[in-house]
């Protein structure tokens, strides 16, 4: 996309739950198939408009195609049928970055998406010579942190990398890389990675994101800094409230708001579906899906974490295997409930994803035209969210 940002642009990297993904066989003929029929109907639909009375074709192949049988000719007729693109829903797992109009770039979350998007932020830095880039996190599950020492902005000492993030975050990045600390320890067995923060020449700074009026603040050699999770972080004009949903890892959502334009990215977050209202779990699920329905109240886009339909969770059908398995305490919502959600909170415009790794495209296609409909019906927006979209608020 190109143009001024007006006020915040949004992209989406990673939108897959839990684990990466690349369609398999079974799933790549199926988009083939779709889309070559979708060609077809419009080509021979072309092709009528040439017929005489009797049905027959009256012009040349040369003509039908404006040339003759060649690349060329067949792209531009190509083009000239205009070709639905084939929504990509899933691939790299999570991670979104803003672009604001006074110029900040805020990444949410480093997913395996994060390798792209650092490719964009290179290129889109060029020549310049100090870089900041602000990392919000969420959590410290690997589906959100994974890419990070996959990233080309690790190795380049012209940029300085700031998180805010919570302490589970942080750690999950400093354990074995010592970014922040300083203190990676090389020798543990079973390090996921074999870098560390002396083969990393970016510099790294952080803000812990904690309850300081509950849990203080104290001296840790990994935070630079703390920020009490009640109060507004701001960057430039943008001003980003977290808060903290419900999740087996501690994990924060985000409001985040510009020029009055307000997007919410809410990943990982369980409203639990039990029996017992007084069961301390359904106490502090509900707590929190109250807290996200006051923050997320009229925005303008929200991003959620959906992973299940309610008969999935509920283990009443299956997901990816033979039998329904109970996703009860799993962390993740239900399409339904984040619906329901949205329409409480009054939000214009939202995207549904943490795709479980193990939905077969083709029920994304239908989940997605479902949602068309619900959108239609309800007079705002749903819809399944798909890796590469941009949006400009
Ligand atoms: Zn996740
Ligand atoms: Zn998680």
């Amino acid at each position: 996309m190109i143009g001024d940002i007006e006020n915040l642009r949004i992209h989406f990297y990673g939108v897959q739950g839990s684990g990466s993904v690349f369609p398999q066989k079974e799933e790549r003929d199926y988009i083939r198939l779709n889309s070559d029929l979708e060609l077809l109907n419009k080509a021979f639909s072309k092709l009528q408009e040439k017929t005489n009375a009797n049905n027959t074709l009256n012009c040349s192949v040369e003509e039908i195609l404006g040339g003759p049988v060649n690349a060329e000719s067949l792209t531009l007729f190509r083009e000239s049928l205009e070709p639905q693109e084939q929504p990509v829903f899933g691939g790299w797992t999570t991670c979104f970055r803003l672009e604001t109009s006074d110029g900040y770039d805020i990444v949410i979350d480093c997913g395996s998406g994060f390798r792209l998007c650092a490719q964009d932020l290179e290129k889109k830095w060029g020549d310049k010579e100090q870089r900041t880039l602000y990392i919000l996190g969420t959590h410290a599950h690997f589906d959100h942190t994974e890419g990070f020492d996959q990233s080309n902005v690790c190795f380049d000492p012209r940029n300085h990398i700031h998180f805010l993030a919570n302490r589970s975050y942080l750690t999950s990045l400093d354990r074995h890389l010592g970014i922040f600390s300083h203190q990676a320890n090389r020798k543990d067995e079973g390090r996921p990675t074999p870098l560390n923060y002396e083969m990393m020449p970016a510099s790294f700074e952080s803000t812990e994101i904690r309850d300081i009026a509950k849990d203080g603040a104290e001296d840790n050699p990994m935070v630079s800094q703390y920020h009490d999770v009640g109060e507004p972080i701001k960057i430039g004009k943008t001003t980003i409230q977290p808060f903290s949903v419900f999740h087996p890892d501690p994990c924060l959502a985000y409001r985040i708001e510009h020029n009055g334009k307000v997007f919410v990215f809410c990943t990982d977050h369980e409203l639990r579906r039990g029996d017992d209202p007084d069961f301390h779990l359904q106490v502090a699920s509900l707590d929190a899906e109250q807290r996200l329905v006051e923050q997320a109240m009229n925005a303008d886009v929200l991003y959620r974490d959906g992973q299940f339909l309610r008969d999935e969770y509920d283990a009443k059908k299956p997901l990816g295997g033979a039998q329904g398995v109970a996703r009860k305490d799993w962390g993740h919502s239900c399409i339904e409930d984040v619906v329901d959600m949205a329409i409480k909170a009054n939000v214009k415009h939202t995207y549904i994803g943490h795709h479980d790794p193990s939905r077969r495209w083709s029920e994304l296609v239908e989940i997605d035209q479902d949602l068309e409909q619900q959108s239609k019906t309800e007079g705002r927006h749903f819809e399944l969210a798909k890796a590469e979209t941009i949006i400009d608020l």
